[in-house]
């Protein structure tokens, strides 16, 4: 378990960045790491690297932590669909390689599947380095791939027109109506 690497990284020092980064060692990132590092093989050589993640827990991290991909450098996409996979894609030629979860074969891993069945209410936490033996013995065999063709480019490069706001005077698109949406009662704060 310990000779095992995700992304180049030797497993203890991948341990360190995920505590140091996400905080704490988190099943999701670690199988997240895995599902990256086989995008990025099948997906080869990869000048313009975007990645797109369909949920918002666990995979942004691994992708931020293993990728030159961010949030805010704008190549790392979100999706809030609740699914745990993700696309590595070249944003000039638009090949990509998305990568899930083979869930039927999930079965074969207790730990990993209890994990993930949100269905039981008594649903215990594992322990971390137990299912991360789970995690690290099943490696490509839980994730599925394929070659992808994106429509478009998900960064979102075209800059949108500024003014102020009439009510608080910040900035804001001014393609979000005539105030700020804040000002316009979705602010989250009093
Ligand atoms: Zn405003």
């Amino acid at each position: 378990m310990s000779e095992s690497v995700i992304c180049g990284i030797p497993y203890k020092d991948f341990l360190i960045r995920v505590e140091e980064f996400h905080g704490y060692r988190s099943p999701g990132i670690l199988l997240g790491g895995i599902m990256v590092e086989n995008a990025l093989r099948e997906l080869g050589p990869t000048p313009y690297l975007n990645v797109v993640t369909e949920t918002v827990v666990c995979l942004p991290d691994a992708v931020q932590l293993l990728t030159p991909c961010t949030i805010g450098n704008g190549f790392l996409q979100i999706l809030d669909w609740g699914k745990f996979a993700l696309t590595a894609y070249d944003r000039m030629t638009l090949n990509g390689v998305r990568v899930w979860l083979n869930y039927e074969r999930m079965a074969d891993y207790p730990l990993i599947n209890s994990w993930f069945d949100r269905s039981t209410e008594n649903r215990q936490k594992p322990v971390f380095e137990e299912i991360a033996k789970e995690i690290l013995s099943a490696t490509s065999n839980l994730i599925n791939h394929r070659s992808v063709r994106l429509y478009r480019a998900l960064k979102i490069s075209q800059r949108k027109p500024t003014g102020l706001c009439p009510k608080c005077g910040e900035s804001y698109p001014l393609d979000h109506g005539p105030t700020c949406t804040s000002c316009q009662g979705e602010a989250y704060y009093e």
